[in-house]
Protein backbone atom coordinates (compact mmCIF):
# COMPACT_ATOMS: atom_id res chain seq x y z
CA UNK A 1 0.00 0.00 0.00
CA UNK A 2 2.44 2.91 1.00
CA UNK A 3 4.55 1.37 -1.71
CA UNK A 4 1.31 2.22 -4.39
CA UNK A 5 0.80 5.34 -2.65
CA UNK A 6 4.79 6.78 -2.83
CA UNK A 7 4.92 5.67 -6.56
CA UNK A 8 1.36 7.05 -7.43
CA UNK A 9 2.54 10.58 -5.61
CA UNK A 10 5.97 10.23 -7.98
CA UNK A 11 3.59 9.74 -11.13
CA UNK A 12 1.88 12.80 -10.36
CA UNK A 13 4.68 15.04 -9.57
CA UNK A 14 6.31 13.33 -12.66
CA UNK A 15 3.77 14.47 -14.88
CA UNK A 16 2.79 17.64 -13.03
CA UNK A 17 6.69 18.78 -13.86
CA UNK A 18 6.43 16.97 -17.14
CA UNK A 19 3.47 19.46 -17.81
CA UNK A 20 5.40 22.31 -16.69
CA UNK A 21 8.29 21.52 -18.81
CA UNK A 22 6.19 21.32 -21.72
CA UNK A 23 4.67 24.44 -20.73
CA UNK A 24 1.03 22.38 -20.63
CA UNK A 25 0.83 23.56 -24.97
CA UNK A 26 -0.03 27.02 -25.49
CA UNK A 27 -0.31 29.75 -23.38
CA UNK A 28 -4.32 29.93 -22.13
CA UNK A 29 -4.71 26.94 -22.89
CA UNK A 30 -7.29 25.13 -20.34
CA UNK A 31 -6.32 22.50 -17.75
CA UNK A 32 -7.10 18.83 -18.65
CA UNK A 33 -10.19 18.44 -16.43
CA UNK A 34 -11.13 14.96 -14.75
CA UNK A 35 -14.55 13.95 -14.06
CA UNK A 36 -16.52 16.99 -12.55
CA UNK A 37 -19.06 15.42 -10.02
CA UNK A 38 -22.32 17.43 -11.00
CA UNK A 39 -22.00 16.27 -14.32
CA UNK A 40 -22.40 12.37 -12.86
CA UNK A 41 -25.58 10.79 -12.72
CA UNK A 42 -26.97 9.59 -9.46
CA UNK A 43 -28.63 6.12 -9.52
CA UNK A 44 -31.75 5.27 -7.88
CA UNK A 45 -30.98 2.41 -5.50
CA UNK A 46 -33.19 -0.36 -5.59
CA UNK A 47 -35.45 -0.40 -2.31
CA UNK A 48 -36.45 -4.10 -0.81
CA UNK A 49 -33.65 -5.75 -3.34
CA UNK A 50 -32.64 -8.88 -2.12
CA UNK A 51 -30.60 -12.07 -3.63
CA UNK A 52 -30.44 -14.69 -1.37
CA UNK A 53 -29.06 -17.16 -3.74
CA UNK A 54 -25.73 -15.01 -3.57
CA UNK A 55 -23.01 -15.85 -1.24
CA UNK A 56 -21.43 -12.42 -1.92
CA UNK A 57 -24.50 -10.73 -2.02
CA UNK A 58 -25.54 -11.86 1.63
CA UNK A 59 -22.05 -10.86 3.36
CA UNK A 60 -22.23 -7.71 2.15
CA UNK A 61 -25.26 -7.13 3.35
CA UNK A 62 -24.46 -8.54 7.07
CA UNK A 63 -21.32 -6.42 6.85
CA UNK A 64 -23.87 -3.29 5.32
CA UNK A 65 -21.72 -1.98 2.41
CA UNK A 66 -19.95 -3.13 -0.69
CA UNK A 67 -16.22 -3.87 -0.82
CA UNK A 68 -15.14 -3.00 -4.47
CA UNK A 69 -11.95 -3.89 -6.20
CA UNK A 70 -10.63 -1.21 -8.58
CA UNK A 71 -7.57 0.87 -9.50
CA UNK A 72 -6.56 4.37 -8.86
CA UNK A 73 -3.91 5.49 -11.37
CA UNK A 74 -5.77 5.11 -14.70
CA UNK A 75 -7.38 8.43 -15.45
CA UNK A 76 -10.80 8.94 -16.74
CA UNK A 77 -11.19 4.85 -16.08
CA UNK A 78 -10.17 4.61 -12.23
CA UNK A 79 -8.29 7.17 -10.28
CA UNK A 80 -7.82 8.25 -6.35
CA UNK A 81 -8.07 11.53 -5.51
CA UNK A 82 -4.87 11.61 -3.18
CA UNK A 83 -5.98 14.18 -0.65
CA UNK A 84 -10.07 12.97 -0.97
CA UNK A 85 -9.38 9.47 -1.12
CA UNK A 86 -11.87 9.37 -3.39
CA UNK A 87 -12.13 7.42 -6.63
CA UNK A 88 -13.53 8.36 -9.99
CA UNK A 89 -13.74 7.30 -13.65
CA UNK A 90 -16.26 5.14 -15.46
CA UNK A 91 -15.06 2.15 -14.28
CA UNK A 92 -15.75 3.78 -10.97
CA UNK A 93 -19.20 4.56 -12.15
CA UNK A 94 -20.04 1.37 -13.09
CA UNK A 95 -19.28 -0.13 -9.72
CA UNK A 96 -21.44 2.57 -8.34
CA UNK A 97 -24.40 1.78 -11.17
CA UNK A 98 -24.12 -1.81 -10.11
CA UNK A 99 -24.24 -1.06 -6.21
CA UNK A 100 -27.31 0.55 -6.82
CA UNK A 101 -29.05 -2.03 -8.47
CA UNK A 102 -27.73 -4.09 -5.82
CA UNK A 103 -29.49 -2.23 -3.52
CA UNK A 104 -26.58 -0.43 -1.70
CA UNK A 105 -26.12 3.38 -1.36
CA UNK A 106 -23.25 3.82 -4.09
CA UNK A 107 -21.73 6.32 -1.27
CA UNK A 108 -20.60 3.90 0.50
CA UNK A 109 -19.12 1.46 -1.22
CA UNK A 110 -15.48 0.55 -0.22
CA UNK A 111 -12.84 0.76 -2.71
CA UNK A 112 -9.82 -1.48 -2.61
CA UNK A 113 -7.07 -0.82 -5.34
CA UNK A 114 -5.64 -3.80 -6.79
CA UNK A 115 -3.16 -4.67 -9.23
CA UNK A 116 -4.01 -6.46 -12.57
CA UNK A 117 -2.12 -9.17 -11.45
CA UNK A 118 -3.60 -9.46 -7.79
CA UNK A 119 -7.36 -9.46 -9.11
CA UNK A 120 -8.13 -13.40 -9.53
CA UNK A 121 -6.87 -14.34 -5.95
CA UNK A 122 -8.52 -10.96 -4.59
CA UNK A 123 -11.81 -11.93 -5.58
CA UNK A 124 -11.27 -15.91 -5.00
CA UNK A 125 -9.94 -14.91 -1.68
CA UNK A 126 -13.10 -12.95 -0.69
CA UNK A 127 -11.27 -9.55 -0.38
CA UNK A 128 -13.28 -7.98 -2.55
CA UNK A 129 -17.13 -8.66 -3.48
CA UNK A 130 -16.63 -7.85 -7.24
CA UNK A 131 -13.86 -6.44 -9.04
CA UNK A 132 -14.46 -2.97 -12.22
CA UNK A 133 -10.99 -1.84 -13.26
CA UNK A 134 -10.09 -2.22 -16.85
CA UNK A 135 -10.76 -6.12 -16.72
CA UNK A 136 -10.68 -8.65 -19.77
CA UNK A 137 -12.87 -11.19 -20.15
CA UNK A 138 -11.06 -13.92 -21.67
CA UNK A 139 -11.49 -18.48 -21.75
CA UNK A 140 -8.26 -19.08 -19.36
CA UNK A 141 -9.73 -15.95 -16.25
CA UNK A 142 -13.04 -17.77 -16.92
CA UNK A 143 -11.58 -20.94 -14.81
CA UNK A 144 -10.79 -18.62 -12.12
CA UNK A 145 -12.99 -16.31 -11.92
CA UNK A 146 -16.84 -15.31 -12.97
CA UNK A 147 -17.50 -11.91 -15.67
CA UNK A 148 -20.48 -9.85 -15.72
CA UNK A 149 -20.73 -8.40 -19.21
CA UNK A 150 -19.17 -6.96 -21.07
CA UNK A 151 -20.28 -3.36 -20.38
CA UNK A 152 -17.51 -1.99 -22.71
CA UNK A 153 -14.87 -2.59 -25.71
CA UNK A 154 -11.08 -1.77 -25.98
CA UNK A 155 -8.49 -2.30 -27.69
CA UNK A 156 -4.72 -2.68 -26.64
CA UNK A 157 -2.47 0.15 -27.67
CA UNK A 158 0.70 1.81 -27.58
CA UNK A 159 2.05 4.70 -26.18
CA UNK A 160 5.23 6.79 -26.81
CA UNK A 161 6.65 10.21 -26.28
CA UNK A 162 5.83 12.93 -28.74
CA UNK A 163 9.36 12.74 -30.11
CA UNK A 164 9.29 9.37 -31.14
CA UNK A 165 8.72 8.62 -34.83
CA UNK A 166 10.07 5.60 -35.01
CA UNK A 167 7.09 3.42 -33.47
CA UNK A 168 3.89 3.14 -35.45
CA UNK A 169 2.78 -0.17 -34.29
CA UNK A 170 3.07 -3.45 -32.84
CA UNK A 171 5.33 -4.38 -35.78
CA UNK A 172 8.03 -1.71 -35.37
CA UNK A 173 8.98 -2.92 -31.19
CA UNK A 174 11.88 -5.24 -32.32
CA UNK A 175 14.65 -4.20 -30.17
CA UNK A 176 12.50 -1.44 -28.14
CA UNK A 177 12.01 -1.54 -24.39
CA UNK A 178 8.10 -1.89 -24.06
CA UNK A 179 6.39 -1.64 -20.67
CA UNK A 180 3.45 -3.00 -19.75
CA UNK A 181 1.84 -4.51 -15.96
CA UNK A 182 2.20 -7.74 -15.18
CA UNK A 183 -0.59 -10.25 -15.31
CA UNK A 184 -2.17 -8.20 -18.06
CA UNK A 185 -3.21 -9.07 -21.27
CA UNK A 186 -1.16 -6.66 -23.06
CA UNK A 187 1.91 -7.99 -21.76
CA UNK A 188 0.93 -11.26 -22.95
CA UNK A 189 0.16 -10.40 -26.22
CA UNK A 190 3.83 -9.20 -26.65
CA UNK A 191 5.38 -11.27 -25.28
CA UNK A 192 3.59 -14.32 -27.66
CA UNK A 193 3.21 -11.97 -30.99
CA UNK A 194 6.12 -9.75 -30.57
CA UNK A 195 9.12 -11.39 -28.96
CA UNK A 196 11.59 -9.59 -30.66
CA UNK A 197 10.44 -6.86 -28.27
CA UNK A 198 11.92 -6.38 -24.78
CA UNK A 199 9.11 -6.61 -22.41
CA UNK A 200 9.72 -4.55 -19.14
CA UNK A 201 6.83 -5.16 -16.69
CA UNK A 202 5.63 -3.14 -13.79
CA UNK A 203 2.77 -3.66 -11.30
CA UNK A 204 1.19 -0.71 -12.60
CA UNK A 205 0.84 1.50 -16.33
CA UNK A 206 1.51 4.80 -14.23
CA UNK A 207 5.09 3.23 -13.09
CA UNK A 208 5.60 2.40 -16.72
CA UNK A 209 4.49 6.17 -17.92
CA UNK A 210 7.11 7.13 -15.27
CA UNK A 211 10.06 5.25 -16.79
CA UNK A 212 8.55 6.48 -20.37
CA UNK A 213 8.93 9.96 -19.74
CA UNK A 214 11.98 9.41 -17.91
CA UNK A 215 13.58 7.58 -21.22
CA UNK A 216 14.09 4.60 -19.41
CA UNK A 217 11.75 2.62 -22.37
CA UNK A 218 10.56 3.10 -25.64
CA UNK A 219 6.72 2.57 -25.10
CA UNK A 220 4.11 1.81 -22.75
CA UNK A 221 1.29 -0.89 -24.28
CA UNK A 222 -2.11 -1.81 -22.68
CA UNK A 223 -5.65 -0.50 -23.56
CA UNK A 224 -6.43 2.36 -25.26
CA UNK A 225 -8.78 3.67 -22.80
CA UNK A 226 -5.22 3.86 -20.27
CA UNK A 227 -3.13 5.48 -22.74
CA UNK A 228 -5.98 8.38 -23.74
CA UNK A 229 -5.76 8.94 -19.95
CA UNK A 230 -2.08 9.61 -20.12
CA UNK A 231 -2.01 10.97 -22.97
CA UNK A 232 -4.45 13.25 -22.39
CA UNK A 233 -2.69 14.30 -18.68
CA UNK A 234 0.34 15.59 -20.61
CA UNK A 235 -0.28 15.87 -24.35
CA UNK A 236 2.95 17.92 -25.19
CA UNK A 237 4.92 14.78 -23.75
CA UNK A 238 3.07 11.64 -24.84
CA UNK A 239 0.97 10.28 -27.36
CA UNK A 240 -1.09 7.32 -28.74
CA UNK A 241 0.03 5.99 -31.76
CA UNK A 242 -1.53 3.74 -34.36
CA UNK A 243 -4.86 1.34 -34.23
CA UNK A 244 -6.11 -1.12 -31.32
CA UNK A 245 -4.62 -4.73 -32.37
CA UNK A 246 -6.86 -6.17 -29.81
CA UNK A 247 -9.84 -6.75 -28.77
CA UNK A 248 -10.58 -6.21 -24.85
CA UNK A 249 -13.73 -6.48 -23.41
CA UNK A 250 -14.44 -5.46 -20.32
CA UNK A 251 -16.26 -7.77 -17.38
CA UNK A 252 -17.34 -7.10 -13.67
CA UNK A 253 -15.10 -9.99 -12.09
CA UNK A 254 -17.16 -11.94 -9.60
CA UNK A 255 -16.04 -15.12 -7.13
CA UNK A 256 -16.56 -17.67 -9.88
CA UNK A 257 -18.98 -19.79 -7.95
CA UNK A 258 -21.10 -16.77 -7.63
CA UNK A 259 -23.72 -17.57 -10.94
CA UNK A 260 -26.65 -15.45 -8.82
CA UNK A 261 -24.76 -12.22 -8.40
CA UNK A 262 -23.07 -12.76 -11.89
CA UNK A 263 -26.86 -12.96 -13.78
CA UNK A 264 -28.10 -10.06 -11.32
CA UNK A 265 -24.87 -7.29 -12.56
CA UNK A 266 -25.38 -8.86 -16.67
CA UNK A 267 -28.96 -7.68 -15.70
CA UNK A 268 -27.98 -4.07 -14.02
CA UNK A 269 -25.71 -3.51 -17.18
CA UNK A 270 -28.70 -3.75 -19.60
CA UNK A 271 -30.68 -1.78 -17.47
CA UNK A 272 -28.60 0.95 -16.92
CA UNK A 273 -27.98 1.44 -20.20
CA UNK A 274 -31.37 1.31 -21.28
CA UNK A 275 -32.37 4.19 -18.84
CA UNK A 276 -28.83 6.35 -19.89
CA UNK A 277 -27.01 5.86 -16.82
CA UNK A 278 -24.16 4.50 -19.05
CA UNK A 279 -24.26 6.68 -21.65
CA UNK A 280 -24.53 9.89 -19.24
CA UNK A 281 -21.30 8.35 -16.90
CA UNK A 282 -19.35 7.32 -20.00
CA UNK A 283 -19.76 11.30 -21.39
CA UNK A 284 -18.66 12.63 -17.76
CA UNK A 285 -15.30 10.08 -17.66
CA UNK A 286 -13.83 8.76 -20.74
CA UNK A 287 -15.93 10.57 -22.93
CA UNK A 288 -13.73 13.27 -21.59
CA UNK A 289 -10.37 12.30 -23.55
CA UNK A 290 -12.63 13.14 -26.93
CA UNK A 291 -14.31 10.43 -27.84
CA UNK A 292 -17.40 10.25 -28.45
CA UNK A 293 -19.74 6.98 -26.57
CA UNK A 294 -19.27 4.19 -29.03
CA UNK A 295 -22.60 1.46 -28.72
CA UNK A 296 -22.10 -0.56 -25.76
CA UNK A 297 -20.77 -4.54 -26.56
CA UNK A 298 -23.84 -7.14 -26.11
CA UNK A 299 -23.97 -9.28 -22.99
CA UNK A 300 -22.43 -12.71 -22.51
CA UNK A 301 -24.69 -14.13 -20.38
CA UNK A 302 -22.81 -17.84 -20.12
CA UNK A 303 -24.75 -20.57 -18.70
CA UNK A 304 -24.16 -21.40 -15.02
CA UNK A 305 -21.36 -23.00 -13.96
N1 LIG B 1 -7.61 -5.11 -20.07
C1 LIG B 1 -6.31 -5.66 -19.89
C2 LIG B 1 -6.30 -6.74 -18.82
O1 LIG B 1 -7.31 -7.00 -18.24
C3 LIG B 1 -5.28 -4.59 -19.58
C4 LIG B 1 -5.67 -3.60 -18.54
C5 LIG B 1 -5.36 -4.03 -17.13
O2 LIG B 1 -4.28 -4.57 -16.88
O3 LIG B 1 -6.22 -3.79 -16.29
O4 LIG B 1 -5.30 -7.38 -18.58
Amino acid sequence: MQRTHRIVAALTALLATAALLGGCGKEGSPPVKGPQPDQLPVYRVASAFTLSGSPTWNRAKKRGRLVVGAKEDQPYMGEKDPASGRYSGFDIEIAKMMAASLGFDPATIEFRTIASANRETALQNGQIDYYVGTYTINDNRKKLVGFAGPYYQAGQSLLVRTDEHGIRGPEDLAGKRVCSAAGSTPYQRIERDHPEAELVAYDTYSVCVDNLLTFQVDAVTTDDTILMGYAAKVPDELKVVGRPFSEEPYGIGVPREDDALRFALDDAIAAHQKNGDWKKAYDATLGLSGVPAPAPPAIDRYPAS
